[in-house]
């Protein structure tokens, strides 16, 4: 079966929980992004500015001093790390402020937790001159300073957001009530494969680079499919990227890592497959940490990208049918990830990353025989080494 069906539904996820007022504005975004994906002007101008501007294709790497510590598993990084920006969401906001243009919008809106996303889309912004304006949680802009700052310099206004849990989820409300009321010359960036339908569609269509990419290095490098995929996953962006071209690869195992935080039992966690229920947050219906009166719990994670309450739809559908494995690593195996990549291969991961990295320590474990497998390597960690330190 094709998913997401017309509607948006990837199974019994997905679709388009929105007020009325933005159902038009989604009808026109879904029938201008799918005549778009035929237009050979629209990718070939998508493909010029991932390479020129991103630094795309980035490197499937051997790690091999990673992989003889690891004894059982041959570990390739893909290098997202390596993008300008120092990660993965470049690659949407790049796609995404292309239809924003072809559209004739003139004004970016976006929200932010962390500021990753906020600085992608202020990024993608400042390139082409359009005016950029982020929602952020007031607590967020506390913790992230230097990410506010960055967004400044960039040109963009970062708009506080005083409501609720003061953080990701509400930002993501707010900017939603704006593009209600400014639809006309607005365009709305979401962060990540979440969001009303067409959103988490269009999102991994950009980020499939990712695996399209990593699929051809692979067999280019082994002459053969790898055995295993491994990404971390927030609202599960970097981690789609890499596995939606592998779909149909079914000798390919593929591995979600959530953030477990202070563990699933502490309650203080992000790991919305592992210990979440079906809701509707934020447009679309997905795995959700909520209460039995089905009010969204704060989520907790060290890694400030993973802390979303919510996934991707299609990352519950795939877990509602057997396609991927969902797993989750804790904050203290995070930092032990970081720290294991950083001493064995000179690389200092995103936090993020380090989940994935984490696991790998555990599936060396699992496998019965020497198996392959590709990490996506979603950031690097100087946003987090002074976070770190406080830390070790
Ligand atoms: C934002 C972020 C993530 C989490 O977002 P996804 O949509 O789950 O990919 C992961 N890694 C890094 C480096 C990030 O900045």
């Amino acid at each position: 079966m094709k998913t997401p069906d017309q509607h948006g539904h990837f199974g019994e996820f997905g679709g388009q929980f929105v007020p009325e007022t933005l159902m038009a504005v989604l009808a026109q975004l879904q029938k201008e992004f799918s005549a778009l994906k035929s237009d050979k002007r629209f990718q070939r101008e998508f493909q010029f500015y991932l390479r020129e501007y991103a630094g795309r294709p980035t490197n499937l790497y051997l790690a091999d001093r990673l992989s003889r510590h690891l004894k059982r598993l041959k570990v390739y990084l893909k290098r997202e790390d390596l993008l300008h920006t120092g990660a993965h969401k470049i690659n949407n906001t790049l796609g995404q402020i292309l239809v924003a243009r072809r559209m004739g919008k003139t004004r970016i809106i976006a929200e932010t937790g962390a500021g990753q996303h906020g600085v992608a889309t202020a990024t993608a912004a400042a390139l082409f001159g359009l005016k950029c304006e982020v929602y952020m949680g007031t607590e967020d802009i506390e913790r992230q300073a230097l990410n506010v700052f960055r967004m400044k310099l960039l040109g963009a206004k970062v708009i506080p957001v005083a409501s609720g849990s003061r953080t990701l989820k509400d930002a993501m409300n707010e900017a939603i009530r704006d593009w209600v009321t400014n639809v006309r010359d607005t365009f709305y960036i979401i962060g990540s494969v979440a969001g009303p339908h067409p959103y988490p569609l269009m999102v991994r269509e950009f980020q499939s680079v990712i695996g399209k990419e990593a699929r051809r290095q692979f067999i280019k490098k082994e002459g053969r499919l790898p055995d295993y995929l491994l990404a971390c996953v927030g609202g599960g962006s970097n981690a789609m990227g890499l596995f939606h071209p592998f779909f149909n690869d079914r000798s390919v195992k593929i591995i979600g890592v959530e953030a477990a935080g202070h563990g699933l039992s502490s309650g203080q966690h992000s790991a919305a497959l592992a210990a979440g229920s079906p809701g509707v947050l934020h447009g679309s219906k997905s795995m959700l940490l909520q209460n039995a009166d089905g009010q969204v719990k704060i989520a907790h994670s060290v890694a400030a990208g993973l802390d979303y309450p919510g996934v991707g739809p299609e990352h519950s559908y795939y877990k509602q049918i057997g396609r991927a494995e969902y797993v989750s690593v804790n904050d203290r195996e995070a930092i032990e990830g970081l720290k294991l990549l950083s001493r064995a291969e000179g690389i200092i991961p995103a936090l993020e990353s380090s989940h994935a990295i984490a696991y790998l320590s555990k599936l060396a474990r699992r496998v019965k025989r020497r198996a392959t497998v590709i990490v996506c390597l979603s950031g690097r960690g100087d946003k987090d080494v002074a976070a770190i330190r406080e830390l070790i």
